[in-house]
């Protein structure tokens, strides 16, 4: 994934994104970090096809995407309020993204099945999501953006409405699958402790600008600037 002399503007004067160049490597995690409102959503959005950028380019594989639509993008999706569907049990939600793609019949059930043993919700599938708790319903959210096994998934702040032990539990969860998988991983989140412990890299925001993009230990040791160990340090 790259990002080339990217801008965004939602109002045409204001640039939220300001001019953002970035290379994700294949099967990277990195973690866009920064506080409310520093342009991180607005990225995943843009990457996602939801958002266009006002300027500049978004590669995928080699080749620009800002013209190809969502449904077309290789692109796994969780969001912090997992917006899985009520009406549908957790093997139907599962299967929505397989249907979309037309993925035969056969293949759906297993994909399925491995997606739900992935998660460890195997015996859950004819539940319908208000049937779960709050964890259970992130971890089905986390199975359909994998099941039909995307190069690349976004996380917008999957864990915000967990408590903290679920969290730290969750954090594990998705490094361990993101590292059994080998998909690109750009996870965004607010949390220091979470970026620090989750990420190959991480990129600092404000105010739509990179102020740094650093392993966690360079960003330990070597902030660049004051905003960057302000940041980091919060809280640690
Ligand atoms: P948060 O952690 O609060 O979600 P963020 O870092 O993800 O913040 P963005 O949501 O990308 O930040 O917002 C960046 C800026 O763009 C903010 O000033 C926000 O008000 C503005 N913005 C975001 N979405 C829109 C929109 N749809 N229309 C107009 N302005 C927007």
């Amino acid at each position: 994934v790259r990002f080339v002399n990217v801008q965004k503007s939602y109002d045409g004067e204001t640039l939220v994104v300001k001019n953002f160049n970035i290379d994700i490597a294949a099967g990277e995690f990195l973690t866009m970090l920064g506080p409310s409102g520093s342009g991180k959503t607005t990225c995943l959005m843009m990457l996602a096809g939801f958002e266009t950028a006002t300027h500049g380019d978004i590669i995928l594989d080699g080749q620009s995407i800002n013209n190809v639509a969502p449904h077309k993008r290789d692109i796994g999706m969780v969001f912090q309020n997992y917006a899985l569907f009520p009406h549908m049990t957790v093997a139907e939600n599962l299967a929505f993204p397989l249907r979309v793609r037309k993925v035969p019949q056969a293949d759906i059930d297993a994909k399925v099945k491995r997606a739900l043993e992935m998660v460890r919700l195997e015996s859950f599938g004819s539940r319908r999501p208000a049937q779960l708790s709050g964890g259970q319903q992130q971890r089905v959210a986390v199975a359909r953006a994998l099941v039909f096994e995307p190069k690349l998934v976004l996380m917008d702040e999957p864990l915000g409405a967990l408590d903290k032990n679920l969290r730290e539990e969750m954090q594990y969860e998705i490094k361990h699958i993101h590292e059994n998988l080998g998909v690109t991983m750009v996870y965004v989140t607010h949390d220091q402790s979470e970026a620090l412990t989750m990420s190959n890299r991480i990129a600092v925001f404000e105010d739509g600008i990179v102020q740094q993009l650093a392993t966690p230990a360079q960003l330990y040791e070597e902030p660049e600037n004051a905003f960057v160990a302000g940041f980091i340090g919060e809280n640690n």
